[in-house]
């Protein structure tokens, strides 16, 4: 152990490791504080080669690694958990290159999203991605979470956005996928199968990504609506009314915008009456049109409809700015109001309005006092579906929590959905997934494990469900 440790700390250079138990620890707790790992030493390497000779190292060796960027992840994935050495992609920090005509930008696998989306910006183009965490997530582990977030409806999850990688192996070879092609069918598209691993199969070093042009215009609005089956039929209208413009398209329940106006200072109800339910939209596009007057008439008929019931469409950034740092804030409060059960989950957009109706009643049900928390995104069918313990029971809701997830989870699969709409499986849902998978697609994640990685040294136990708890 001691001599490999010596090798992977030369391999990883003079700045490149640590093994002061103070300077790990803030790499081992996960943001919800929902897993805790142990590990005698971080490695930061700075270049994609002493990722490839750390690998190498580790390949050699049987030495389990974990990679981590930003650690905002959801689930438990960048957490060493058994003592597994930890590496850190945040020193791969450098934007390689923005070729402005051709809208691509090709940076390290530790840029943080805001990084990226500013270096756009600089350019006068648009990264599109878009996330609460984006301050301190990286792009590695935006692609190795295949992350979602606010503009999926227009631009697609990071799948949509990465060109090309860099990605090295379980044995330290690189694969040079590096290129910045929207076209490229020669053979099979390898760089897909890294994206959403969660580092189980290869390391991110870098990406070509998809930049966009800015929108001209931008309009923001909230608006209250009676129920979720009027929020789908003002997403078909918005987007009919649009031409299709519709970038964001967020559901709010009411009990979800008090508990933001509880917890979160400086934050306060947009409109002047109670609404079961808002909808924060954001519509975005070219010069041609009058954005504002398009969506104030598009909401002056859906009022009319009885679709909306009340709406303000910000009349400034600053105003814009601030739904979105409530919606933004929404987690944070949700974590101050106490124990919260939670569900990343996706159905068909048109099944949303039944879905919440039939898992809500049979979680309240099954768990009286349970406070349902429901936001999201209802353009792309996923949900942040959640529940708060009965006020002063947050130790007894805890215990319960395999149980209402697989109360939540079972109607989620009734429904043809998903269990993990943009967060992974991580550790945290691992052993979930043999129930709502089918064994042949467990087999070919398995088959897939074995040949990229077939000492299982990559990120070890997550993701992937061991054959024996079938
Ligand atoms: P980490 O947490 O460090 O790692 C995540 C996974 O990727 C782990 O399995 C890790 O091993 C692996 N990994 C990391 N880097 C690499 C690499 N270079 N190569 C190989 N594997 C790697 N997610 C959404 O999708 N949508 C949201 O709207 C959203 N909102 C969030 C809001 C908040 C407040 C928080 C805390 C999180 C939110 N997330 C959201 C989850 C999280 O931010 C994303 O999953 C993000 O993509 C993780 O990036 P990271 O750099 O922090 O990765
Ligand atoms: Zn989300």
């Amino acid at each position: 152990m001691r001599a490999t440790f010596d090798r992977l700390k030369d391999a990883a250079g003079p700045n490149g490791f640590t093994e002061d138990a103070r300077e790990i620890a803030p790499y081992l707790e996960e943001w919800r504080g929902r897993a805790h790992g142990k590990s005698a030493l971080l490695l930061r390497p700075a270049t994609t080669e002493q990722v490839s000779a750390i690998l190498a190292i580790c390949h050699e060796t049987g030495t389990p690694i974990v990679p981590q960027g930003g650690n905002t992840g959801l689930v438990g994935g960048q957490i060493p958990l058994h003592g597994e050495v930890l590496l850190s992609l945040g020193r791969l920090n450098r934007i390689r290159h923005l070729d402005a005509p051709g809208m691509t930008l090709t940076a390290e696998a530790g840029v943080t999203l805001k990084q990226a989306q500013d270096a756009a910006s600089a350019a006068h183009l648009l990264f599109p991605l878009t996330l609460g965490s984006e301050g301190s997530c990286t792009i590695g582990g935006n692609i190795s979470t295949n992350a979602g977030g606010n503009h999926v409806l227009r631009y697609g999850m990071m799948r949509a956005l990465v060109l090309g990688l860099e990605v090295v192996l379980a044995d330290g070879r690189v694969l040079p996928m590096l290129k910045s092609l929207h076209k490229d069918n020669t053979g099979y598209d390898l760089k897909q199968i890294f994206i959403g691993a969660e580092g189980t199969l290869g390391i991110v070093t870098a990406a070509s990504l998809k930049l966009f042009p800015q929108p001209v215009q931008m309009t923001t609005a909230f608006t209250a609506l009676p129920s979720p089956s009027a929020a789908l039929s003002l997403l078909g209208h918005m987007q009919t009314s649009t031409g299709g413009l519709l970038s964001s398209f967020e559901l709010i329940s009411r009990q979800t915008l008090e508990l933001v106006l509880r917890h979160i200072p400086g934050t306060r109800d947009p409109l002047s009456a109670a609404a079961p339910w808002y909808v924060l939209m954001e519509i975005s596009g070219g010069a041609g049109a009058n954005l504002e007057a398009l969506t104030q008439s598009a909401l002056e008929e859906a009022m009319a409809q009885d679709l909306v019931t009340d709406a303000v469409v910000a009349q400034n950034q600053a105003q814009a700015r601030s739904f979105w740092h409530m919606r933004e804030s929404m987690s944070e409060a949700e974590k101050r109001e106490g124990v919260s059960i939670k569900h990343d989950i996706s159905v068909p957009v048109a099944s949303i309005p039944a879905f919440i109706a039939e898992a809500t009643a049979a979680v309240v049900a099954r768990f009286p006092g349970a406070r349902p928390v429901c936001f999201g995104h209802m353009g792309d069918g996923n949900l942040h579906f959640n529940f708060n313990a009965p006020p002063g029971q947050d130790t007894a809701f805890a215990e319960e929590w395999d149980e209402v997830q697989l109360t939540v989870h079972d109607i989620v699969k009734s429904y043809a959905g998903s269990i993990s709409a943009e967060h992974g499986i991580g550790r945290l849902k691992r052993d979930l997934l043999p129930r709502y998978k089918s064994s042949e697609e467990l087999d070919a994640m398995r088959a897939l494990k074995a040949a990229f990685d077939p000492k299982n040294i990559l990120n070890p136990g997550k993701t992937v469900p061991p054959v024996t708890r079938l």
